[in-house]
């Protein structure tokens, strides 16, 4: 049956209500990206905006990212069912303007922190990793940029290692061009409501990744600036500048959540013999050894700095004295037995905790170099506790 010219004016009123409430998202979207340059919150905005219910309404959201060097493409955020009443807070906030956005990306923080409560649906994501090889199917498919929305109960696709993991059945997947390379891609499903994806919310989430490249490629640059800001040029190690920023930081998560923190000071032995005996250039590259030495004995969260000259100093968040003093102990032992360069440097370490030994920057950083002053009294090659 032939549609009435009322039927059609109806539903022309319809499409173009969808369009500015589409417009409207977007201009929200832009805004609230533009309040933050840093990585994890933009994404977290993203992902916020396509699964609250204000915005593009969909189930589940995931951002991956490229990694070319471990050649994989590994979760970073997932939204999922779980989380639809959060999102949906946030976009009620974003579109209200009632509270700042930092508040709720303060929130988001908060949720991140709390490591054993975190969302069911973040987890599994953050714990996904794909090859970057052909045999990932899609996922790696999509890395040649072309935007592709799978039709439900696509047999083709049942064996596809994405598909399998997430179990989807209609979705997009949306590769993120970041400086002229995909860099991320976005996935997005109606895995609870099974509704229908149409073909505006198909345009509309072309459009939106499009948006959301934009201020991921900021944000990259901005991270990428702040990380060669404050980066020691010789070790590749943090500089002086970011270990005090980050004790700062690292302090004050300690003193709300109560855990302890440590910290070392370790300065290399006898290190002008070295220069002098065999050039600056050959210490400059025994600088560098040694630091990497230190690194390779730390975990991950360690923080690892060139405190200046031949001294280097390390935040070690949740470690007691016990256990820093363990640490200390193995880096010292590694290279001591380590012939770096054919040499056989030695360094002397000095240990002070949060909040045993201080509560404040200044008097823990001056605990630490206390102890490794009496450590260089007592002979050098040792570990002082405070
Ligand atoms: P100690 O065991 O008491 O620490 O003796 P030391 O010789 O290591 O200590 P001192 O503080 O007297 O001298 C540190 C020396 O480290 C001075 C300089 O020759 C060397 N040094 C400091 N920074 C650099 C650097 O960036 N490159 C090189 N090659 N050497 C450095
Ligand atoms: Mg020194
Ligand atoms: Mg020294």
């Amino acid at each position: 049956m032939d549609k009435t010219p009322e039927d059609k004016v109806k539903e022309l009123k319809r499409e173009l209500k969808k369009t500015r409430s589409h417009l409207e998202i977007f201009y929200e979207l832009t805004k609230a990206m533009r309040k933050t340059l840093h990585l994890e919150e933009i994404s977290y905005i993203i992902l916020t905006g396509l699964t609250s219910h204000q915005s593009l309404r969909y189930n589940r959201a995931a951002l991956f990212f490229v990694d070319n060097e471990k050649k994989e493409i590994k979760g970073f955020m997932g939204l999922g069912p779980m989380d639809g009443k959060e999102a949906s807070e946030v976009w009620q906030h974003i579109s209200d303007e009632k509270k700042d956005l930092y508040t709720l990306i303060e929130n988001y923080h908060l949720i991140k922190k709390d490591k054993n409560n975190q969302p069911d649906f973040m987890k599994f994501i953050q714990s996904l990793k794909f090859p970057i090889d052909p045999k990932s199917g899609l996922i790696f498919d999509s890395l040649k940029g072309e935007i592709f929305w799978i039709k439900k109960g696509n047999k083709q696709l049942k064996d596809d290692p994405l598909v399998k993991r997430l179990n989807l059945d209609e979705f997009i997947i949306a590769p993120l061009k970041i400086k002229g390379e995909i860099t991320a891609i976005l996935i997005v499903d109606n895995y609870i409501t099974k509704k229908k994806i149409s073909k505006e919310d198909f345009k509309m989430l072309e459009m939106f990744s499009e948006q959301a490249a934009g201020a991921l490629e900021n944000s990259y640059s901005f991270e990428l600036t702040l990380t060669k800001a404050h980066t020691d040029p010789l070790t590749g190690l943090w500089n002086y500048g970011y270990f005090q920023y980050k004790l700062d930081e690292e302090l004050a998560k300690a003193k709300s959540t109560k855990q302890t923190i440590s910290v070392l000071m370790i300065d290399i032995d006898d290190f002008k013999n070295y220069n002098d005996s065999f050039g600056h250039i050959q210490g400059d590259k025994a600088l560098k050894k040694i630091g990497e030495t230190i690194k390779n004995n730390c975990r991950k969260i360690d923080i690892v700095c060139r405190y200046g000259g031949e001294e280097f100093s390390l935040i070690l968040p949740s470690n007691d004295k016990k256990e820093a003093r363990l640490l200390a102990e193995r880096i010292r032992k590694s290279i001591a037995k380590n012939n770096i360069l054919n040499y056989r440097f030695t360094i002397s370490v000095g240990v002070a905790n949060f909040p045993k030994d201080g509560i404040e920057k200044k008097k823990l950083t001056k605990k630490a170099d206390g102890a490794l002053y009496e450590a260089k009294n007592k002979g050098k090659n040792c570990t002082v506790t405070c």
